[in-house]
């Protein structure tokens, strides 16, 4: 008897890592509705890292950096053979638009904003913009009639925690002491905790007998190492600049993290790491609730002055950052998993 042909589903995403992040509750809704197809996730090197530990998806693909701009071909190339039947992007553009319609999907979904409408036989609306970013996502499982609201899950297999745990043992990891990860950069300057106040937290957490996997992109590694040079002797483990494959699974390791609002942060609560995001400029609004997150904010009457970050504080102080003080980050941490007392004299 003939096997019945499997249905395949293309995911195209780019952005930042957020964005691959924010696009999991999408992969959920996705799952569900089509239950017996091949899904298949395709994005750039990085984005790839993380939807590797996307439960939701059976099939990765990875387009090449970040950085590239690549061409709809080396996109097709990296697909492989074989068409898909339904293809789907949050991205807005043409050259997006043009990718579904070359993967020989019969159905195609987008945001309907531009001309790239034309190619698309299912459109999701642009607006309203101001909502929580997963949920703007899900507008695309919506827009072929599929039920939404699946939560936004990262899960990292035993064999890549195994491997996690030898990469850190190797850099300094005691497993008897708590790891608890540190997000010390991020894109935007204003979105960024001092510098200062990640040191401080960074000795306190000792005092504590935790280690601090300083986790972060290739532009943090100078800070990382300023403030692994600060610490006291085997309180760190400097992680800033791994893959990303790497940094999640090492992530999901740590019994809880410290973040910004960030991808890589946003990807702790993916993992279920208990997680204080730290909000400065941005609104909290743009993100889900979930419980093992909370976030950390300042009551100032500035605050939320951008969606994204800026470069610069437009008040000139960057109170809603400085103002977070590491004993109430701490004090808020101990809240959300409980550390050891203080041991004087370390
Ligand atoms: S204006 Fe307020 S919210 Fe915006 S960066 Fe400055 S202190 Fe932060």
């Amino acid at each position: 008897m003939e096997r019945p042909i499997r249905q395949r589903v293309l995911v195209f995403l780019k952005g930042g890592i957020g964005d691959v992040v924010f696009s999991l509750p999408l992969l959920g809704d996705l799952r569900a509705g089509f239950p017996d197809a091949e899904l298949v996730g395709l994005s750039h090197d990085q984005g790839a890292d993380v939807l590797r530990y996307a439960p939701a998806l059976d099939t990765v693909r990875a387009t090449g950096p970040m950085s590239a701009r690549g061409t709809v071909r080396e996109a097709l190339a990296a697909l492989g053979p074989g068409r898909f039947d339904v293809a789907l992007t949050p991205v807005r553009s043409w050259r997006a638009a043009w990718l579904l319609l070359r993967s020989g999907a019969r159905v195609r979904v987008g945001f309907g904003g531009g001309p790239e409408r034309l190619l698309l036989t299912h459109a999701a609306p642009v607006r309203p913009f101001e909502v929580v970013f997963s949920r703007r996502f899900e507008r695309l499982a919506a827009a072929l009639g599929l039920p939404t609201g699946a939560p936004g899950r990262l899960e990292v297999p035993a064999p890549a925690r195994a491997e996690a745990e030898r990469r850190l043992a190797a850099l300094g990891r005691t497993a008897a002491r708590r790891l608890v990860a540190l997000h010390v950069g991020g894109g935007w300057p204003t979105k960024r905790w001092p510098r200062e106040h990640c040191a401080e937290l960074t000795r306190r957490l000792a005092a504590r007998g935790a280690q601090v996997m300083l986790v972060g992109g290739p532009g943090d590694r100078a800070s990382a190492r300023d403030l692994a040079g600060a610490a006291p002797p085997g309180a760190v483990v400097d992680r800033t600049g791994a893959a990303v494959a790497d940094t999640l699974a090492e992530l999901s390791l740590a019994s809880a993290a410290v973040g910004i609002d960030s991808g890589l942060s946003h990807a702790g609560v993916a993992l279920g790491v208990p997680t204080l995001l730290l909000f400065g400029p941005n609104d909290p609004a743009s993100i889900s609730p979930v419980a093992h997150a909370r976030l950390v904010t300042q009551p100032l009457s500035c605050r939320p002055c951008n969606r994204a970050g800026k470069e610069r504080c437009p008040e000139g102080h960057h109170r809603c950052m400085r103002d977070t003080d590491p004993a109430q980050v701490l004090s808020a941490l101990e809240a959300l998993a409980p550390l050891r007392p203080e041991v004087t004299g370390r």
